[in-house]
């Protein structure tokens, strides 16, 4: 079995200067998150040189859930990481889904919950370990690219200074923020998604994490296109927040429709457990918002020079808001693109391609689950349907594990294979 080399995430001694950045390498990965990270990590273990650059100095902070769901895992096996992240985090053995109604019912899955500080400094320093370089804070410009527009390196900025990079190729890993993207004229929407809002509380009862039960999925009228989660993390902290579908916004204002404090407090007014936890515990830190990109849309997948991957390609759960998982596949997708086919863009470009186009189906699938979001008041009904068959529940948790894929839900056909046994 894989055993990583334990590192101390507080000694950021895997960041370089700009000024050491090389002038030439085969892929340049911009974004040290987990796309970016397991892109570079994959790149360099097959003996490609790679320099790995985030804006940010490592370990940061990145607003998120911190829920590792079953891709999560998958992914991180893949990587040869899955033992040292997990002997850091949290784990869980089900996901708690409370309906309206206030009845819940448990979907067994293999969980875990790790702060993305420390998740995203090991899979930062797992592509160092493998022979990446890593330049932080060094911030993406704009792409440098040939007459032909191809894409041939970058230019990087950091505290007034500039530096480019030749680059056979590039990765943008950049998140769900669009200026790089934009930059590389990628973007196809600006607005995000969706946005959400997260918390960190302290609270060391350990009859509270008998409360939450895992990671903890509420929904409610209140809640309405989104929902509210809390998940256990390690040392009794947990991590408790909101999350709405967007859909059109103004995109001069770039704000959300919905006011996200506002829903965070409707959140603590219809989730007892949440209530009692912010009302007992002690809050940690402030609260955080931040966009999402999800659906596999608002951005081009590839060009001539580069891929784009994670967030920035739009590879997060719309019903759900989960993405780390598939960040990390889409880089390693985008790695394993430019190995198997190194000199050939056409096929680098149509291997990567692939890969998202298999992955479509699943998004759509989450895309119109999240329709239950829209309409809470059929959770009340799965949820009574699950709690009473053993085999939905299996179902539910085959879906939760990416074992299986239902039929379209926006069909009756879907529904009843749902909800009939
Ligand atoms: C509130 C909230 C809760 C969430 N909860 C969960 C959850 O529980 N589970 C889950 O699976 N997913 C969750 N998500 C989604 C998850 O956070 C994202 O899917 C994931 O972070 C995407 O990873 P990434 O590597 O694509 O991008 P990121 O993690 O955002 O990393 C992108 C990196 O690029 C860097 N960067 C940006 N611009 C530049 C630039 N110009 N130059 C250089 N570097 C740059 C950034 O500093 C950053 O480090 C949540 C999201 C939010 C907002």
């Amino acid at each position: 079995m894989h055993r990583a080399t334990p590192i101390n995430i507080t000694m950021p001694d895997w960041n370089q200067p700009l000024s050491d950045l090389p002038d030439h390498t085969d892929v340049l990965v911009v974004g040290s998150g987990p796309a970016g990270s397991a892109a570079a990590r994959v790149l360099a273990q097959c003996k490609r040189s790679v320099v790995l650059i985030d804006a940010q100095a490592f370990p940061r902070d990145k607003t998120c859930g911190d829920g590792l769901v079953p891709d999560t895992h998958a992914a991180l096996r893949r990587l040869g990481v899955i033992d040292e992240v997990l002997a850091r985090a949290r784990p869980a053995q089900a996901a708690r889904c409370v309906a309206p109604n206030g009845r819940h019912v448990d979907v067994a899955g293999e969980l875990a919950v790790l702060p993305r500080r420390e998740l995203d400094a090991l899979l930062c320093h797992a592509a160092v370990q493998a022979g990446a370089q890593h330049v932080a804070p060094a911030r993406f410009v704009a792409p440098l690219r040939k007459d032909c527009g191809r894409v041939t390196g970058a230019l990087l900025e950091h505290g007034g200074q500039q530096r480019t990079i030749q680059a056979s190729w590039l990765v943008l890993a950049s998140g769900a923020g669009t200026t790089p993207l934009s930059a590389a004229e990628l973007c196809q929407r600006k607005s995000p998604s969706c946005m959400a809002i997260r918390g960190y509380v302290r609270h060391a009862d350990p009859g509270m994490a008998a409360e939450v039960g895992g990671l903890r999925f509420v929904w409610h009228p209140r809640l309405r296109d989104g929902y509210g989660w809390i998940f256990e993390g390690p040392d009794h902290t947990y991590n408790l927040g909101t999350g709405v579908l967007v859909g059109q916004i103004d995109e001069d204002l770039g704000k959300a429709p919905r006011n996200l404090r506002r829903m965070f407090e409707d959140f603590l007014s219809v989730d007892p457990v949440a209530a009692r936890l912010v009302k007992e515990g002690e809050m940690v830190g402030e609260l955080k918002g931040a966009p999402l990109r999800c659906d596999l849309e608002g951005a081009i997948w590839a060009a001539p020079g580069v891929l784009v991957a994670g967030d920035a390609v739009g590879a997060t759960y719309s019903f759900s808001g989960e993405g780390i998982g598939k960040a990390m596949e889409t880089g390693i997708a985008a790695a394993d693109a430019l190995v198997a086919h190194r000199g050939d863009d056409t096929a680098i470009e149509a291997a990567y391609r692939a890969s998202l186009q298999a992955l479509k189906p699943r998004f759509e699938m989450y895309r119109q689950a999240a329709s239950f979001n829209s309409h809470p008041w059929l959770l009340n009904v799965m949820v009574w349907r699950a709690r009473h068959s053993p085999r939905i529940l299996a179902k539910l948790s085959d879906i939760l594990n990416e074992r299986r894929m239902p039929g379209s839900l926006l069909t009756w056909r879907g529904v009843r294979s749902m909800l009939l046994p």
